[in-house]
């Protein structure tokens, strides 16, 4: 299950659906209100953990599961020491 969701984030991150979790993002933790996590489309209840990702040129900020953001944040410094490589 956790392998779908690996899934489901890097390729929203691949079709830009999901931007980069670089450095600069603002984050805002608390619990969930029911709303859909943008990373995997399930509803955040109140029994999780959500992350509020504000990006600054995002007119709205990600909403997502904890879990979530962190698939999210290693993706990015994954891909981001394979381009170093590459490079
Ligand atoms: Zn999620």
């Amino acid at each position: 299950m956790a392998q779908a969701i690996d899934a489901i984030i890097r390729s929203g991150m691949r079709s830009g659906r999901l931007p980069p979790f670089s450095k600069g993002h603002q984050l805002f933790g608390g619990s969930g209100g029911g709303d859909t996590c943008s990373c995997c489309g399930e509803s955040i209840t109140q029994t999780d953990v959500q992350y509020e990702v504000d990006f600054g040129h995002h007119e709205v900020p990600l909403r997502m599961h904890l879990r979530c953001y962190q698939i999210c944040y290693g993706e990015t410094k994954a891909s981001t020491s394979r381009n170093a490589q590459l490079s």
